[in-house]
């Protein structure tokens, strides 16, 4: 005779007891392990129902029989009569120590017919329901906003929730013998929460994959309907992810007195220069459009992932676009801040340092002027061509709206680049530069370091340290958005800081 096994695949054999949840009762009965089969006796199983059962004189099958119905065990063979039909079962029935072990995942289909009850098998909390069973029904809720995800684990009756912490994960179990869950995957974007699912397991377990803007987390429970709140908090940057595409969203509240949102959602970033245009030429033969587009990628990347904002290039490729447009480029995505990047030139090799500006009619010194000239500023007439008063040809620009915000921003930029490179920097400028004039939101050019300096050319180049300048620029605008937020009264809001 051929036995032959079939390998399930699946969790290997147990000898945890399987409960059994009937009308109200639980029960725990004890599995025995025999040749990889989980079987448990089906008399025990059986318990408190009047069950006649006779086995024939050899041993070699017995029935099972209740109000009628019957079912018919052999000993030794994965087949029984149930009803009359032969059943094929998941295992081999065995008559040992005057007891008849059957294989605990057969039991549905031999108790079933029996007891003439719905029964099931859940495999992964070793639960056999019975009949009419109540069963706790739970699912997950998500609300999210800008720094804050709220996840509910929401029950339709009181259950026990367990929530563990580990460094990028949380686990929310219920220990219930079972519960049916409505409820099994979300991913979330914005970088503070990443997914929450159900995995399910003995103690039906709901996690929460935490991601890089997680700072902290509150828990608490509330009733009708009985739930677990988990809060899950970003760091108080007091920035909010932008919406998924640009759109109006400037609110009568929100409003600052320079006419744009508190709060810093979206930002375009400008790599100076492109195509033909290749800006400031490094003695070493690097070009500065090729180290503005790089750096723009970089802070792009390091926006979005880190603060949530969302930024827009106003060029992705080495392309040339003219400057009037790229202000126009960010007056179309409605972007909070518009930011364009350069790298400096001088005839004195020596020269190094960052240089941030802001718009002004004025150059604020020689070397100022000489720079906005070099990246395409333009000088103004002495008199407007109407021949009114200049500062109302000023007045008429877009700019001209936000210039004290964008001084506060260069300011920013420059303290965030000075405290990366350890050195001074050369300070906030400023110079007529005709990109900058368009833009109908605080705006700043920054000259990052020198590309005419060997010395910082070869630094402009490496990726090290183009992440470096990434960093710095984002830690400028975070900086930048948290004291704007401060200026605009909204300090106190509870979506803001909690330190
Ligand atoms: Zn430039």
């Amino acid at each position: 005779m051929i036995s032959i096994h079939v390998a399930l695949v699946g969790a290997a054999p147990s000898t945890r007891p399987i409960v059994i949840l009937q009308e109200g009762l639980r029960r725990e009965i004890a599995v025995v392990v025999q040749d990889g089969v989980e079987r448990v006796d089906l008399q025990t199983a059986l318990q408190g129902y009047a069950v006649a059962i006779v086995s024939d004189a050899a041993r070699s099958s017995v029935t099972f029989a209740l109000q009628g119905r019957e079912i018919m065990l052999y000993h030794r063979k994965n087949l029984a009569s149930v009803q009359g039909d032969l059943r094929l079962l998941s295992g081999t029935v065995l008559f040992e120590g005057g007891q008849w072990l059957v294989p605990v995942e057969s039991l549905p289909r031999l108790l079933g017919p029996l007891l003439g009850l719905a029964t099931s098998w859940r495999a992964d909390t070793r639960v056999l329901l019975m009949g009419d069973v109540r069963i706790p029904r739970a699912t997950a809720k998500i609300f999210a906003s800008a720094d804050v995800v709220r996840v509910v684990i929401e029950a339709s009756e009181k259950v026990p929730f367990q929530v563990s912490q580990a460094p990028d994960r949380l686990a929310v179990a219920i220990p219930r013998d079972a519960i049916d869950v409505g409820f099994t995957q979300e991913r979330l974007t914005g970088g503070i929460v990443e997914e929450v699912g159900f995995e399910g397991g003995k103690d039906n377990v709901f996690y929460v994959k935490l991601g890089p803007r997680f700072e902290n987390l509150r828990a608490y429970e509330l009733d009708g309907p009985p739930r677990l709140v988990l809060e899950l908090q970003a760091p108080p940057i007091e920035l909010r992810p932008a919406p998924p595409a640009p759109s109006p969203r400037r609110s009568e509240t929100m409003d600052g007195k320079d006419g744009g949102t508190a709060e810093v959602r979206v930002v375009v970033i400008d790599p100076g220069h492109g195509g033909d245009e290749v800006g400031a030429l490094g003695p070493n033969g690097t070009f500065e459009k090729d180290v503005t587009l790089s750096l723009a990628r970089k802070l792009r990347a390091a926006l979005t992932n880190r603060l949530g904002i969302q930024a827009f290039l106003t060029r992705d490729r080495d392309e040339y676009v003219a400057l009037d447009t790229r202000a126009g480029i960010a007056n179309n995505y409605k972007a909070d801040l518009f930011i364009s990047l350069h790298a400096n030139a001088s005839r004195s090799h020596g020269a190094r340092g960052s240089e941030v500006y802001f718009l002004s009619y004025q150059a604020t010194d020689d070397e100022s002027r000489r720079v906005a000239l070099l990246e395409g500023g333009f000088e103004m007439p002495e008199r407007a061509p109407d021949g009114s008063d200049l500062a109302l040809v000023l007045w008429d620009m877009a700019q001209a709206a936000h210039l004290e915000e964008s001084s506060n921003l260069a300011s920013c930029l420059l303290d965030e680049l000075s405290e990366m490179t350890g050195d001074a920097g050369r300070g906030v400028k400023q110079a007529p530069f005709r990109v900058l004039v368009g833009a109908a939101m605080p705006a700043a050019l920054v000259e990052v370091a020198f590309i005419s300096n060997p010395e910082e050319e070869q630094l402009l180049v490496s990726e090290e340290h183009q992440n470096k300048i990434a960093t710095a620029l984002t830690r400028g605008i975070a900086r930048y958005a948290r004291e704007r937020l401060k200026r605009m009264g909204y300090a106190s809001s509870g979506a803001l800081s909690k330190r």
